[in-house]
Parts: C-alpha cells; structure tokens; sequence
C-alpha cells in the first residue's frame, strides 16, 4: 500500500509511519512541524519508500501518484500546543479534515481519523463506551480541539454517507512514548523531565482526576488494525486500566529514583475528572487489545527522554 499520514512528523504520525514501513508499505508524510519536529522522521528519510512534504494541511492536500490510504493525524494534541494555537487547531480539524477527506475520495482510498477521548467532554458515564454522546463545554478554552474533532468526526461520517467513502474512526486516549516532546505539557511527558532533572513535579489539582495511559507501540498497532479492516466504528483505542495522576507521579519518581518534590498548582479550565475507555468494540471487531504495562511503557520513556539529556534542556540528567 501506499499510505499518506498527515501529521507524520509528530508523536505519533513518525510512529505510525515507521512501523507502516516496517511491514513493507510506501509512505507519504505530510507535516507543517507546527508541533511535530523533523527528528521525528530523519531516521527515515534515507528509505525509498518515504516521502516527506512540509506542508499545512488546512490550506490544501494534493498528492501525486496512487494513495491507498490516508491516516489524517494532523493537529496539535497536547493542551498548552492547542490553547497557543486556537484557530489553527479548528482550522486542521475542519478544513484540514475536509482536504484529508477529498484526498482519500480523489484516490478512493481508505480514510482513517485521529480522533479523540475528548470529544467525550468531561463524561457524565462512566467508563466511556462509544455510544455516548459527551460533556462538552463548547465555548470553553478547551472547545477548539474537542469541537474541531467532534466536527472532523461528523464531516467523516457525512462522507462516509455522501460518497460510501472507506471511513474508519479512532477515539484515542490519552498515549505516551519515545518521541513526546519533553516539554509538550503533558502529564507524562512533564513528570519524566522533572523527576529527571529534579524538579518539583507539578501536579493540577489535587491529584485525584483520572486518566487511563496507552503505550505507543500498542495504540499503533490499535491504528495499523483499523487502517487494515473496512470498519467505521468509531473505535476508543486506548488502556482501559485507570490511574490517578496522583499515582502516576508516585511510580514516575519511583522508577526514576529522582528526589524531586511534588507541587500543586491550580487545575485548568474543564479539566476532565476521571477518563477511561471501554475497549469491548476494539477487542472484538478489531481484535485488538493494549499489552504494555505502565511500569514497562514509562520505563522505556524514561529510557528515552534520559538518554538525551539535552532534549530535556539540561546539561546532564539530575
Ligand atoms: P503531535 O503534536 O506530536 O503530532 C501532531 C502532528 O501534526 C505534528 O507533527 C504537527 O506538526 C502536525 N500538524 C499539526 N497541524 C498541522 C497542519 N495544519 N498541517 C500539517 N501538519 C500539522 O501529537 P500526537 O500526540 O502525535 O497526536 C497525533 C494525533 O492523534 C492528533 O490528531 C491528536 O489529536 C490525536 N490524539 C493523540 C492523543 C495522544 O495521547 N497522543 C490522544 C488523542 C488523540
Ligand atoms: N496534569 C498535571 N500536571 C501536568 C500536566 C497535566 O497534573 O504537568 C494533569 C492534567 O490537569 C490532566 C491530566 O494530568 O488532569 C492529563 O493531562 P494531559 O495534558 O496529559 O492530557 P489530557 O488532559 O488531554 O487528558
């Protein structure tokens, strides 16, 4: 297959695109590195069948030559990147949506969406099967992501509808790994370079919202299941074991062994209380399941980001 991956130069779009080469597929990286880094993708520059193009999705995507599939990942992911970029992140998730979506229909390729847990809202049902509907505020500061994905979501399925376009949909919960921006602002990325370089670890609130955690290398093989079947879903890709962020912070220091202090500070704007997906759907229509234990993922995150210790904006890792 040719694939093209927008947001290939992120988290996970370099991921995705390189586990898509692994298996012997060509792939075409579509990236404006508004969040995502070309380091990301460097590594696999030199392979034939890799292509990359900066490019910003919401302007316009043309791409020559046979497309299969297109994975359309493109959008800033972490709250401090979609609060910085409100009318970017709406742009990507609507017009960025629509161009991704023309693409597949030009090519009649299969189309498949990086949703998200949080078009669930702060969720009133717990845990979060698909056929709920969501809390979402959606005037708050949070909305220009939730919404934009809730209309990328509704404008997939409309052309799903329209044109019997091959449409497949991930709701993603929240996923951590090699390749997080070190100071991405989000929690598991945050705690790994505090207690690396011993800083106070800063927890929002009083630590007791919930979050379920995926390691990357099973949500890519999540995408890479559904990318593979004709299925729309929507599917929730994601761990269903739920942790306080509380914990999280306790195990991080302890497979660190860092001394760092913990520090509270104020929770943000529509923070969600507790997240965790059921994953009956993915389990039976798609076979699919998370394997990687929390200890295992962060200590291959830590691994990671300690191996670097310039990434983390220090000299050498406390
Ligand atoms: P990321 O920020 O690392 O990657 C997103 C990539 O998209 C970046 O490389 C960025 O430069 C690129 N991008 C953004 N706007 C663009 C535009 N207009 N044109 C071209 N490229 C653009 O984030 P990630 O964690 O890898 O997330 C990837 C996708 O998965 C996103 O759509 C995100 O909403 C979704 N998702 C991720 C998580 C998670 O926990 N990581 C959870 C839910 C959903
Ligand atoms: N969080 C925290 N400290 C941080 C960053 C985040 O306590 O330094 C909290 C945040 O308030 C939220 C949870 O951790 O309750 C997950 O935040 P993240 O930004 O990683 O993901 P999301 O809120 O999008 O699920």
């Amino acid at each position: 297959m040719r694939v093209v991956v927008t947001g290939g130069g992120g988290f996970l779009g370099s991921h995705l695109c390189e586990a898509l080469l692994r298996r012997g597929d060509a792939v075409v990286c579509l990236d404006d590195f508004s969040t995502g880094v070309p380091e990301n993708v460097a590594h696999l520059l030199p392979d034939p069948a890799f292509e990359l193009h900066r490019v910003d999705v919401s302007e316009g995507v043309d791409v020559a030559g046979q497309v299969d599939a297109v994975a359309h990942l493109a959008s800033p992911a972490s709250p401090p990147d979609y609060l910085r970029r409100p009318l970017e992140t709406l742009a990507v998730g609507s017009r960025g949506t629509e161009n991704a979506l023309r693409l597949a229909l030009r090519h009649g390729a299969r189309f498949i969406l990086a949703s998200t847990s949080e078009i669930y809202g702060d969720p009133l049902v717990h845990p979060q099967e698909e056929t709920y509907w969501g809390n979402v505020n959606s005037i708050g500061p949070r909305s220009v992501y939730d919404e934009a994905k809730r209309y990328a979501e509704a404008v997939s399925a409309a052309y799903h509808r329209a044109h019997d376009l091959d449409v497949g949909i991930a709701r993603i919960f929240n996923t951590y790994g090699p390749r997080m921006r070190p100071h991405d602002g989000r929690v598991v990325s945050s705690f790994i370079t505090q207690a690396l370089t011993g800083e106070p670890l800063t927890i929002y609130g009083d630590g007791g919202q919930t979050r379920s955690f995926c390691y990357v290398d099973d949500m890519i093989r999540g995408l890479l299941a559904l990318l593979d079947s004709s299925e729309m879903g929507p599917f929730n890709l994601g761990n269903p074991i739920e942790r306080t962020v509380r914990e999280l912070a306790e195990t991080v220091l302890a497979l660190t062994g860092s001394v760092s202090e913990v520090n509270h500070h104020p929770l943000p704007v529509d923070d969600p209380v507790r997240r965790r997906p059921v994953i009956t759907r993915a389990r039976e229509v798609l076979g699919w399941a998370p394997e990687i234990e929390l200890t295992e993922g962060l200590s291959r995150t830590i691994a990671y980001f300690g191996a670097r210790p310039d990434r983390l904006g220090v000299s050498a890792a406390a």
